[in-house]
């Protein structure tokens, strides 16, 4: 709707609206005057039944007609109050109507006139009396627009007043509503009975009743999805250009079952074997694959990773491994050797923190292919590396999302195929939104003989309890984590809260070994610390978040989170997840005093499941798409009307046909209408390349 240049015109070139004005706006988000008619209320105020002045209720909110017998102004005693009180009628009894500090109201009022009121009433001494009420005076009768009627409440800020937005909107929507053009596709507004458009903006700011105003909202809610939808099918399509042709992985010449039961000694779970499936029928095409694989902590993502580069190493490719710390890259360098050891594949590492010969080393096995496979941070793909003849990239983003830019792979000559692997799990209809043009894999099976991680809230109270609890564990032969939030944006003060944490669990628990990992210890003594970890040469270790991206040591067997309610559910849920790693039973204690009723149903939902999506959906529906695992705002979920949650259904619907239409008609030439109101509403957050 918005092709039209008033659309985009700001609104301080409106009449009534100057700078401060328009300042004041832009803080409810209206800044042209396309905003002001998609700025919707947030609630409404039923107006529609006009009650006679005689049946009006202690208490209660009414709207009235009546009549103005006499008006008039008073000071009162403190200086700063002053009275105007007029006497209405509606012809059969009368009411009282007062307003504070309103002096200059009575020169407003004509006696004799007609006025609609909105407000609360009193009864005082037995006569209905409404005290600062809304007020509109009926000049004719087409005039009445905000009483008798339903009536849209907007949301308001300091310097807008909700009397003077309303009318506002209203006016504007007068003036501009005609010029609303219908965008989508006259099938697709058939196919699912759609609203008109400028009816469904006419209906949710002025709803005829509450059925109209449903088919409203879900007109704009089809809308918000099926744009951002249409974006997302166009940049995965211009993802696939043709003439970015990447390398063809057959796999009929290998046979991931039987690699597995080589390289791991397991089987594989029916969920691993899917996923396989689904990738290799991606590197099977020339077209490069792009591909999220979500599951759980556990669920055997590396595994993935490991088959999916041998494939392509099998076929004369290179494999890059990205893992996002040094810590983590380390740890992967370690697992992938072994596993590949017996394959005659060869290995390279690089990471940012190497250099020298170590760095050369690296470097030029990568750029004469001797390298196979290499491991690594964000270093891999700086603009130094060279690759002879790269593949596959794998990165591993455990729980931080990001999505590399193919862009910066192209720009080395090479398009490989890229999987991207994240241990958060992200209710669909997010994926969807925030993802939705990539394949996306699931992995929603844990291997076999995995033990359940026992979760209970602990009071603080009852911390001797839990002590003893861990007296028992250590005693055992297992190991702890404990760890302190994150109190404050500042380091310091977080690490003082930990030492003193540390110190305390020292003093009563004398006899263990008890060390403390931050942010703010030295790399190498981290470095150190972590592997004497690993090595079982400590039994707690009390620190920050900073473990909880991918540490792997299968012997310990308790997470006490302190303060839990001050973490959200996936980090919770991704901290749990470094227990229930080994054959030992596991526990995680969540020790907290909880106070808001928000934060209670958190730890419920901590100590009611395991599966990451069901947790990240009781994340969604708690918190919004927003903040949810992670994901910080990146546009696309900031629907003015779209709820994930509630509409699901719809963003399904509106996904499948969408990516139809653009699959027929890649860069939308043919629906010119719908094509600009994609790129305005979505070509920056989803960074489409204008062409054609
Ligand atoms: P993720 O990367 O998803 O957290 P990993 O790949 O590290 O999970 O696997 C977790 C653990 O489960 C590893 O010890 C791995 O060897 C084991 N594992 C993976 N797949 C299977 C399987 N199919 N059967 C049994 N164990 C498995
Ligand atoms: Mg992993």
């Amino acid at each position: 709707m918005h092709s039209l240049p008033e659309f985009n015109l700001p609104v301080k070139y409106l009449k009534g609206v100057g700078p401060a004005r328009s300042e004041h706006l832009k803080k409810l988000d209206i800044e042209t005057i396309g905003d002001i008619l998609y700025t919707f209320p947030r609630r409404y105020e039923d107006r529609r039944t006009l009650t006679p002045l005689r049946a009006l209720v202690d208490g209660e909110t009414s709207s009235v007609i009546a009549r103005i017998v006499s008006i008039s102004s008073r000071k009162t005693r403190r200086k700063d109050l002053s009275i105007t009180e007029a006497v209405i009628t509606d012809g059969e009894s009368i009411a009282l109507v007062i307003w504070f500090n309103r002096k200059g109201l009575e020169r407003i009022f004509l006696s004799g006139q007609d006025v609609a009121f909105y407000g609360k009433i009193e009864k005082k001494y037995g006569k209905p009396q409404l005290t600062n009420p809304d007020f509109e005076i009926i000049e004719n009768d087409d005039q009445i627009s905000e009483f008798n009627r339903i009536v849209p409440v907007y949301p308001t800020t300091y310097g807008i007043y909700q009397k003077w937005l309303r009318k506002f909107i209203n006016a504007n929507i007068k003036l501009f509503l005609e010029k609303v053009k219908e965008f989508l596709p006259p099938e697709v507004i058939s196919i699912n009975n759609l609203m008109p458009l400028r009816d469904a903006i006419m209906q949710m700011h002025y709803p005829s009743d509450r059925d109209t105003w449903k088919k409203a909202r879900k007109r704009l809610v089809f809308d918000e999805f099926f744009v951002l939808q249409a974006g997302l099918a166009m940049r995965r399509s211009a993802g696939e250009k043709t003439e970015d042709k990447a390398p063809v992985f057959p796999s009929s010449n290998i046979s991931f079952i039987q690699a597995a039961r080589e390289m791991f000694s397991f089987p594989l779970t029916a969920a691993q074997e899917r996923v396989l499936v689904e990738i290799s029928g991606d590197m099977g095409q020339d077209i490069p694959m792009n591909r999220l694989l979500q599951g759980d902590v556990g669920s055997g993502k590396t595994v993935i990773a490991v088959l999916s580069m041998l494939l392509a190493v099998k076929n004369g490719y290179q494999s890059a491994f990205m893992a996002p710390t040094e810590i983590l890259a380390q740890q992967h360098f370690q697992k992938l050797s072994r596993y590949f050891e017996s394959h005659n594949i060869t290995l390279a590492f690089l990471t940012g923190s190497m250099n020298g010969q170590e760095r050369k080393n690296s470097l030029q096995k990568i750029e004469n292919g001797r390298a196979d496979i290499v491991v690594g941070t964000h270093a891999l793909f700086q603009e130094k590396v060279r690759y002879a003849r790269l593949g596959l990239v794998v990165i591993d983003e455990q729980h931080r999302f990001g999505v590399i830019q193919r862009g910066a792979l192209r720009k080395k000559g090479q398009n490989p195929h890229v999987l991207v692997m994240t241990a958060t799990p992200i209710p669909r209809t997010l994926t969807l939104s925030v993802y939705g043009d990539l394949s996306v894999s699931v992995m929603d099976e844990m291997p076999p003989g995995r033990k359940n991680i026992t979760t209970r809230w602990v009071r603080p109270s009852r911390i001797e309890d839990l002590k003893d609890f861990l007296r028992d564990q250590i005693k055992r032969g297992r190991q702890i984590y404990w760890v302190c939030p994150l109190i404050d944006e500042s380091e310091t003060i977080q690490a003082v809260s930990l030492s003193e944490r540390y110190e305390k669990l020292k003093v009563s628990l004398g006899d263990m070994r008890v060390a403390f990992l931050h942010g703010q210890v030295a790399p190498d003594e981290k470095d150190l610390t972590m592997s004497d970890f690993e090595k079982g040469r400590i039994d707690i270790l009390v620190s920050t978040t900073i473990i909880e991206v991918g540490v792997d040591v299968p012997n310990a067997t308790v997470m006490v989170i302190e303060d839990a309610n001050r973490f959200g559910l996936s980090q919770l849920h991704q901290l749990r997840g470094r227990v229930g790693r080994g054959s030992f039973k596991s526990y995680c204690f969540l020790l907290a005093e909880p106070s808001s009723i928000e934060s209670k149903q958190r730890i419920r939902t901590m100590c009611s499941t395991e599966n990451g999506f069901k947790i990240a959906d009781a994340d969604l529906r708690l918190r919004g798409p927003g903040e949810v695992c992670g994901i910080r705002q990146h546009g696309v979920t900031d629907f003015r009307v779209a709820d994930l949650v509630r509409d699901r259904e719809l963003l399904l619907l509106a996904r499948e046909q969408a990516f139809r239409i653009v699959g027929n008609d890649n860069q939308l030439a043919g629906l010119p209408l719908l094509r600009e109101e994609v790129l305005r509403r979505v070509g920056k957050v989803l960074d489409l390349v204008k062409t054609g």
